[in-house]
């Protein structure tokens, strides 16, 4: 390893602490069998420069790393520079402005807690170790996105290091083709963002969760309800299901009903849940919750113990469900449950029906009403092993009830599907051809 001013930690094959380097940058405990020639832990913007200049020089590919959340390790790859940003972690906000500016490697957890000292707020990820780097870059399903929107439409502004190694700020006026390709392109993207220029927002005054349990047999009754009640349900509720092979208080196959709520008042978030005891098949619950008080933050914290779990080998895959009836679905999701692994692997229905139909143009461009993930996690090897393809298969047999992927939880390198509009596609890779003519940057995973 060389330490070098300018140039951050290089860590070449062979050097002592190489596996470590780039495993270390991976939620997912996977160990895949390729890896880069080079690591580069980039301390700043300059770092980042010099890294991009020396792949360039040395004929180097570049792939990069922020929180290292991607499910399908996309960051590692065969060959190349692997650029690892986490430690450019900014956190700066302007609570007058309501504005923050945030570096990629800055946590979603951290993030939320120093917004919630200032009575504000962002659309973070879910679990609190999520890297804004890649989050952001991909869309951004967070807290209240049905609310305030997707993520990357409350960014203002991106300072990005382009394949010449030129460092550009792009927001609507200026570089307005880099700042629409950084909302929503994800692992595509073709240049390193830096540094996320973010507007904020109020902070609910309440915010809580209620849960409901049914034991599997009653899958079909619960998922046709919850895709006939979900047009409904008030968007700030994040209304959302799990299938588990050990749900919650039953402790055998079930299905969690979890519904977070963002609200101004518990009276409010009272009323707005109100659906779930009201609902036809609630005496089929073995049980259900009143709502329980909870900080986001204790909510992030609580998604990596409960079902995130960490040192887990992950293979996930996922869709954006067809709109209307489920029939079809129905006989796919019985087996998606008949092969279900034990945990942490476990399937999301997620109630996404956004209320804004008119996002602005930008490259995020694919969402339905109902999202469908399935998370294939086991801690095991040979049990990882045993079970790498059920999250891929059982989404394969799903695809014609489906109109693309969610960049968010991709899967690309095993099985393709669109993932935006064609015509933002098309844009995006003309844009690629702009900005990196020698294909400088690692694409998407490609299953082809
Ligand atoms: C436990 C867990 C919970 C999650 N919860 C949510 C959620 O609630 N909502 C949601 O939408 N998604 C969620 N995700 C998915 C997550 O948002 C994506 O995997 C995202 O890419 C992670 O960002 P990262 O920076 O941590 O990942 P990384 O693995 O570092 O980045 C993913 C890819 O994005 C690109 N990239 C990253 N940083 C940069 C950069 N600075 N410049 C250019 N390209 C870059 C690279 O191609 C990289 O391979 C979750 C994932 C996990 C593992």
């Amino acid at each position: 390893m060389r330490l070098n001013n300018g140039e951050g930690a290089i860590i070449s094959r062979g050097d002592w602490g190489f596996d470590e380097a780039v495993l270390g940058t991976s939620f997912s405990a996977e160990d895949p069998p390729y890896r880069p020639d080079i690591v580069v832990q980039a301390n700043d913007v300059s770092d980042v420069v010099s890294a991009v200049q020396r792949a360039a020089r040395d004929g180097l590919k570049i792939s990069i790393c922020s929180g290292g959340h991607s499910w399908s390790q996309n960051h590692i790859r065969d060959g190349g520079l692997l650029l690892d940003l986490s430690r450019l972690n900014r956190i700066e906000i302007d609570a007058g402005a309501r504005t923050a500016i945030v570096g990629p490697g800055c946590l979603s957890g951290d993030f939320d807690a120093a917004l919630a000292k200032q009575n504000l707020f962002f659309p973070v990820a879910h679990a609190y170790t999520v890297g804004m780097g890649g989050f952001l870059l991909q869309g951004g399903f967070g807290w209240n996105s049905r609310m305030v929107g997707v993520a990357c439409e409350s960014v203002s502004a991106v300072d990005v290091v382009l394949a010449d190694g030129s460092l550009v700020h792009a927001d609507e006026t200026e570089n307005a083709d880099i700042y629409w390709a950084a909302r929503g392109s994800g692992p595509g993207f073709f240049g390193v963002v830096v540094a996320f220029h973010l507007k904020l927002h109020s902070r609910p005054k309440f915010t809580g969760m209620k849960m409901q349990v049914f034991r599997i047999r009653h899958m079909e009754d619960v998922v046709r309800w919850a895709n006939s009640v979900g047009p409904e349900v008030s968007p700030k509720v994040e209304f959302q299901m799990v299938f588990n092979r050990k749900a919650l208080g039953i402790f055998s196959h079930g299905i969690e009903v979890v519904t977070p709520i963002l609200a101004d008042s518990r009276r409010e978030a009272r009323e707005l849940v109100s659906f779930i005891d009201k609902s036809p098949v609630k005496k089929k619950a073995s049980f259900t919750l009143p709502i329980i008080p909870l900080s986001l933050n204790r909510i992030m914290k609580a998604a990596e113990k409960v079902i995130f779990w960490p040192n887990t080998r992950w293979a996930t895959d996922n869709m954006w469900l067809k709109n209307g009836p489920v029939d079809s679905l129905l006989p796919k999701i019985q087996h998606m449950v008949d092969t279900q692994p034990p945990p942490p692997a476990h399937t999301l229905w997620m109630n996404w029906n956004p209320i804004s139909s008119a996002r602005p143009d930008m490259a995020f461009s694919l969402e339905s009403q109902t999202y469908f993930a399935l998370y294939g996690g086991q801690q095991d090897k040979k049990d990882a092993e045993k079970h790498k393809n059920w999250a891929t298969e059982n989404a394969r047999a799903m695809e014609e009830n489906s109109i693309g992927v969610q960049l968010a939880d991709e899967n690309l390198a095993r099985r393709s599907a669109p993932f935006m509009a064609r015509e933002n596609f098309e844009k995006l890779e003309m844009l690629r051809k702009k900005y990196d003519p020698d294909q400088r940057f690692f694409s998407y995973g490609d299953a082809s």
